[in-house]
């Protein structure tokens, strides 16, 4: 099977070997170069073909999305709402740095020696108190540190799939998985969602179908969705998990940032069979430099990623850890938290109030009781390739639906609009801008 990524791939492999190029007035051509041999007297080395000696699985996997969000997200003159990251102005610098030389003082030698391979042992005390708030019942020894959530996605890529092996995922879900679970040489199958989550009524067939070796879900405040599996779903859920004997993986970055009453209780405090993985980071609710995020899970699961982490980076780093379990211990994390829900419900108002008062026809979105985004439908008839550039020429940058399809374009007309980095006046005047760009894209 042939397509233009394909296609265009193979082309940029050529064209960096040197094998093909562009001629004037002729296009593309094949270079007729003749390929000396290397000899140092003659003073001529060979370029080395690098693209002949990358493995196949990580050149299979050419986009730099997540790169490329994080070059444009920062600049002064761009509104953001393309980024996952929390709101700069509400950074705990000031605690942070009281911690800091607190820790200086105490711990001096400890702040500067390695730790754990599984992870500083009173940060995993911590992290089975903040849990317990979730209503997952887990002791220290059932977590292991990971250095952010996205370690515990390439983990599971290498713990558990072969080339080949299928993965199947929420159909839209967070593109850094599809690339990690590609990359590794997984096909990605995507099943469906509505607002209640996952179709578990669907989900049976594709298990039947494809044989999967885990399920990825993100089940509360769905990235980019916004979406909340309901209690059913997530019962159901774990029925074909037990019947189909598959692992869940539960990523759950989200869970704590709620805006209205207590949200459902993630799968992992509902699986009484240590079927599920649970995953979570501190990089939505402190910030994404900490890099620090962990896994829950069983026993056996656990031994893998702490042999995964040892042979990778040997742990987290241990000052991060230290500081972390710290600002936890102070309850200073609790209080921090409950700042985020406020704020962050506030500009999410913020954000529906705009998309209602610039609205134009043929757009629609649902309100997320939680988490960092609004998935906003197109009309149907918008130029969407041109989007993204009428809209940055405005000065406003978010992420165009497709890179959430694991089977790419799909026709999608969904934007995903992050709303806890900008300020609420960029956001006001940043929605309004992406709708003038948006009326302008649209073919009436
Ligand atoms: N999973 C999801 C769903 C995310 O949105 C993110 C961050 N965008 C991550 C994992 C990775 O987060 P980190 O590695 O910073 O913990």
């Amino acid at each position: 099977e042939v397509n233009r990524s394909t296609v265009i791939r193979a082309y940029q492999e050529l064209k960096a070997d040197g094998l093909v190029g562009s001629q004037v007035g002729k296009g593309t051509v094949v270079l007729h170069q003749t390929v000396k041999k290397s000899s140092l007297a003659e003073g001529y080395i060979n370029p080395l073909p690098w693209y002949q000696l990358f493995a196949e699985t990580v050149t299979s996997s050419n986009d730099n999305i997540i790169g490329d969000i994080m070059a444009i997200t920062g600049s002064d003159n761009v509104i953001s709402f393309a980024g996952g990251i929390p709101a700069p102005s509400l950074y705990p610098i000031e605690i942070m740095r009281e911690i800091q030389s607190e820790l200086f003082e105490t711990a001096n030698r400890e702040l500067f020696l390695h730790s754990p391979v599984e992870g500083h042992y009173p940060l995993r005390e911590s992290i089975s108190y903040l849990l317990r708030q979730r209503q997952i019942v887990a002791a220290p020894k059932d977590t292991v540190i990971l250095s952010g959530s996205q370690q515990g996605l390439d983990f599971m890529a290498r713990v558990f799939i072969r080339p080949g092996d299928t993965v199947i995922v929420e159909e839209p879900t967070f593109f850094g998985a599809i690339q990690i679970f590609r990359s590794a040489g997984a096909r990605v199958i995507g099943a469906p969602i509505d607002k209640e989550g996952l179709r578990t009524d669907v989900l049976e067939a594709l298990l039947v179908r494809h044989k999967p070796k885990f399920i990825y879900t993100l089940p509360t405040f769905q990235n980019p969705s916004g979406v909340t599996m309901s209690l059913e779903r997530r019962y159901q859920l774990l029925n074909l998990a037990y019947q189909y004997q598959l692992p869940i993986l539960e990523d759950d970055p989200y869970g704590e940032l709620y805006y209205e009453s207590t949200p459902i209780p993630p799968l992992k405090a509902l699986d009484r069979h240590g079927y599920v993985i649970y995953l979570s980071t501190f990089s939505k609710s402190l910030f994404l430099g900490l890099r620090v995020g962990w896994v829950t899970a069983a026993p056996q699961v656990l031994a893998k990623f702490a042999q995964l982490k040892q042979m990778t980076d040997l742990h987290v780093n241990t000052p991060a850890q230290l500081l972390l379990d710290a600002f936890i211990r102070k309850g200073c994390y609790e209080r921090h938290v409950a700042v985020l829900r406020q704020e962050y419900a506030a500009r999410r108002d913020k954000m529906l109030r705009a998309l209602e008062k610039y609205k134009v026809p043929g757009i629609s979105w649902d309100k997320p009781e939680g988490g960092y985004y609004i998935w906003c439908k197109l009309p149907d008839n918008i130029l969407r390739h041109k989007l993204v550039a009428n809209a940055s020429k405005r000065g406003v940058v978010f992420l165009p639906g497709e890179a959430f399809y694991p089977d790419g374009t799909q026709g999608d007309t969904h934007v995903r609009l992050n709303y806890t980095f900008a300020s609420p006046e960029q956001i006001e005047t940043g929605i309004k801008y992406l709708l003038q760009a948006v009326r302008e894209t649209t073919i009436t």
